[in-house]
């Protein structure tokens, strides 16, 4: 979908920190952040923007769409032969010195970018998080994407729920989810499924395997859609049957550490407070020693992206951040159980786009 009013004011929201870092342009070379910039979303394109314009470089491929993808901005199909002249003329018409790139550059691309530069007046210099930092408040443009690959995330849970029965193997579950995803519109999903039935359940990164769901299992389904460019992320834990006292209880403390993050989760917080909320709900019960990972993480146009909500996470929460809440607890021998929703941060209370059912869901088997 094109959206071409956003990315000039996104360009012009760089000035500040080219200007805070000293620097006359910055190479973009992270094909996320390029598309943030410009709109262009091909395979190979490299966005050089400084305080008054931006040149998209790209090769033949791209000669005829990258002017429509990428509107106001300079496109440059580069040549065949002779690119490391070509880019050193280009780097030396834009009179530039100081030149930053990408954390994420790979040491091959900067090689060739210090080659490509030799002798034209401009230096290569080291940034980090610069488009990143940008992304991380979302725009109203951007939250309805969200919430739409976030609607796509229900649905796919809603189906996933459908075909969880005794006999149905993980990895079948996971490649229906995988399918439906594309069935129901979505590019692709925003991050490969996890399904982890019974005792794989207590793993929260597990790979959906060959294990055949049985009743008494508890499942954990952990999805997401990938739309227009933006990822929603998602994870319910039904059980298949019936339910056992200790999952109940397992269940019932995750849930109340959830919501109370979820009222936690505001404006003027930092992630590590909204962290400590649900830490402390799942100590106190006992289950300290098995909430072993981070309440939440950003989500945008990559599944995990800025803020992160962790122990350790000073960063300010604002309106605008898109943040999962997702405590976990993982007891060996007894199943694990995640509750994951995305959220938009306000100054009150978070607008929750995830709208699948969390009450304790006992499928029929
Ligand atoms: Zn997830
Ligand atoms: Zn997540």
């Amino acid at each position: 979908m094109a959206v071409s009013a956003p990315h000039a004011a996104r360009r012009r929201m760089l000035r500040a920190p080219l200007s805070a870092l000293s620097l006359d342009a910055l190479i973009v070379t992270d094909l996320v952040n390029v598309r943030y910039l410009c709109g262009f979303s091909g395979s190979y394109g490299v966005l050089v923007a400084d305080e008054r314009s931006a040149h998209l470089i790209t090769d033949g491929r791209y000669a005829e769409v990258a002017g429509e993808m990428a509107q106001g901005v300079r496109v440059h199909v580069q040549p065949l032969a002779g690119i490391d002249e070509w880019f050193r003329r280009f780097f030396q018409r834009g009179g530039w010195g100081r030149v930053g790139f990408e954390d994420s550059m790979s040491v091959a691309q900067l090689g060739l970018f210090r080659r490509r530069m030799r002798g034209s007046g401009a230096r290569l210099v080291a940034t980090e998080g610069v488009v990143e930092g940008l992304r991380e408040i979302k725009e109203e443009g951007e939250v309805r994407l969200i919430a739409r690959a976030a609607r796509l995330a229900d649905r796919l849970m809603e189906l996933a729920w459908a075909e969880a029965r005794p006999g149905v193997r993980e990895a079948d579950l996971s490649r229906m989810i995988r399918r439906g995803a594309e069935d129901l519109g979505a590019r692709r999903e925003s991050f490969e499924n996890i399904v982890a039935s019974g005792p794989n359940s207590s793993r929260p990164h597990h790979q959906p395997g060959g294990r055949r769901l049985r009743v008494g299992d508890p499942v954990t389904i952990d999805l997401g859609a990938s739309l227009d460019g933006y990822c929603s992320d998602l994870t319910r834990n039904p059980v298949l049957g019936r339910v056992t006292k200790g999952f109940e209880r397992l269940y019932a403390v995750c849930l109340d550490a959830q919501q109370a993050a979820l009222k936690a989760c505001r404006a003027g917080r930092r992630g590590c407070e909204v962290d400590a909320v649900a830490r402390e709900i799942i100590a106190s019960a006992g289950y300290g020693d098995y909430f072993n990972h981070g309440l939440g993480h950003g989500v945008g146009m990559r599944i995990h992206e800025g803020p992160r909500l962790n122990k350790t996470s000073e960063t300010v929460l604002r309106p605008g951040h898109v943040v999962t809440i997702e405590p976990g607890i993982y007891v060996p021998g007894v199943g694990g159980v995640r509750i994951e929703d995305l959220v938009v941060v306000t100054d009150g209370a978070p607008r929750v786009l995830s709208r699948s059912p969390k009450e304790l869901t006992i499928l029929p088997a």
